[in-house]
């Protein structure tokens, strides 16, 4: 059965989560205070990049089961589920995560509701905020606790948005026992759970648990290799060799053991550290303390970077040229926040390199993020002249490098590969001074 339903954020999680409802054959609004975004999504426009969506958001605007706005009056008279998909981002000078956004919507919404409805919350939020969020729209709407909760955190991956949302792993429903809450969502979410997707109740507390249990142990498994990486840094070893080996061991997996330049973006950094947050209010920290050093961990790679730089040209930076190929925390998106490429490049610029990034994605973002560095448009611009060339960010087009295309284009033939990403072997073998996180190879 076709659901009215509104999504209140339309960034990386909202819009693509509103598209892959209508197209699962839902009615749906986005919504947005930011109206220069409201408009380009209403045009088929996405506002950033996202493989695959921006044909299921063409789709479904043309077959009329989507529309975007940023009337909240309108919202709540369409809408019989209205989902919360904006930013928790961690508040400044702070681990804490700040839920002013969330706030927004609930304050606003909540006088606007007149008849019975659900609001499922997605975006990430500290353990204890469902319990305050439904305690609260009950007080400010019309029908009190006839408008219910419900906590449903997502776990989109961006790069594969579209597939994570139209098939996820399993849907969270965290929801108050006795409600039609359950009922509802298992609608939602009909043609997923038909399919044989896991719909997992629960209660508030558990829910929101599980998104950021998850995010910390994704976490705390990249700094585990990371911090094997370190040891490999000290007695000589190969790190993508010790991962290949655990790997094989089903209790431990290969996945997720990719030993580099650690995680960054709009996720997993302020997650740890809104839970250690939360935690610490809860009093109960000594439960995260570990979180600490898996985030010291992942920080420290980005300082190691610059160090292999440094020692690879000689112990200084100042008048060389460097070449940053990455701009976005991972590949497949143009998201660059708390991105360790950018991170690096910044450092790098600080110790008086001359620095030039190339993104094929991120450009633009980059551009207003770090105003300061130097941008190319392409692989050989950006290295022309270069002294050392970096990847940072394991896009394919990157993987696949012909050290033979930057012949005569760079000044020295040195690499350093953030991600052990490239063919070291290839590198090594045209004349080039290979470096990289965790092994040793350019001898
Ligand atoms: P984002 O910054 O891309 O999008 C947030 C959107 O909310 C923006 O478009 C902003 O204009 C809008 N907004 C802010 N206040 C609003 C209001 N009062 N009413 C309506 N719209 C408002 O953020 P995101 O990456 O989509 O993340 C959103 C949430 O989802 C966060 O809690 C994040 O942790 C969580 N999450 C994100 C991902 C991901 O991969 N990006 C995955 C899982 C969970």
């Amino acid at each position: 059965m076709a659901i009215r339903m509104t999504v209140f954020g339309t960034g990386y999680l909202g819009a693509t989560h509103a598209a892959c409802m209508a197209e699962r054959g839902h009615e749906v609004l986005g919504v947005d205070v930011d109206a220069e975004k409201a408009e380009r999504l209403k045009a088929g426009d996405v506002p950033f990049y996202e493989p695959g969506l921006p044909e299921v958001l063409k789709r479904n605007i043309e077959a009329g089961r989507l529309r975007f706005t940023t009337s909240y009056e309108e919202a709540a008279e369409f809408g019989d589920v209205h989902f919360i998909g904006v930013g928790t981002p961690q508040r400044r000078g702070e681990y804490a995560a700040d839920l002013k956004y969330v706030h927004s919507v609930i304050d606003t919404l909540g006088p606007l509701l007149k008849r019975p409805a659900l609001i499922a919350g997605k975006s990430t939020v500290p353990v204890g905020t469902a319990t305050e969020l439904a305690e609260r729209v009950a007080r400010l709407s019309p029908v009190g606790d006839q408008v219910e909760l419900a906590w449903n955190p997502e776990f989109l991956r961006e790069g594969f948005a579209v597939k994570d949302t139209l098939e996820p792993d399993r849907i969270v429903a965290g929801v108050q026992p006795g409600g039609k809450a359950e009922a509802i969502l298992r609608e939602v979410y009909a043609k997923a759970v038909d399919a044989g997707t896991p719909f997992l109740v629960m209660d508030y507390a558990t829910a929101e648990l599980v998104k950021v249990s998850a995010n910390a142990f994704l976490a705390t498994k990249i700094s585990f290799i990371n911090a094997m990486a370190e040891m490999c840094e000290a007695v000589g070893g190969d790190v993508t060799l010790l991962a290949d080996a655990i790997g094989h061991d089903t209790r431990i997996g290969r996945r997720f053991l990719n030993a580099g330049l650690g995680f960054g973006g709009g996720c997993l950094p302020k997650d740890i550290r809104a839970f250690m947050a939360r935690a610490g209010e809860l009093g109960a920290d000594q439960a995260l303390t570990f979180l600490r050093e898996v985030d010291n961990i992942n920080m420290r790679r980005r300082g190691r970077m610059v160090e292999i730089a440094t020692e690879a040209l000689g112990g200084t930076l100042i008048g060389k040229n460097v070449a940053v190929l990455g701009a976005a925390f991972k590949p497949d998106s143009d998201d660059v926040r708390d991105s360790p490429a950018l991170n690096v490049a910044g450092m790098l610029q600080l110790k008086g390199a001359a620095v030039s990034v190339y993104d094929p994605k991120a450009m633009e973002n980059s551009r207003k993020m770090f105003p300061t560095l130097g941008y190319s448009e392409s692989v050989v611009d950006a290295c022309e002249k270069a002294d050392i060339v970096l990847v940072l960010t394991e896009w394919q087009e990157f993987r696949e490098l012909d050290p033979a295309e930057l012949e005569g284009v760079v000044r020295g033939r040195v690499v350093a590969d953030g991600r052990n990403c490239l063919d070291a072997r290839k590198w090594i073998d045209a004349g080039w001074n290979y470096r990289a996180l965790g092994r040793n190879l350019s001898t």
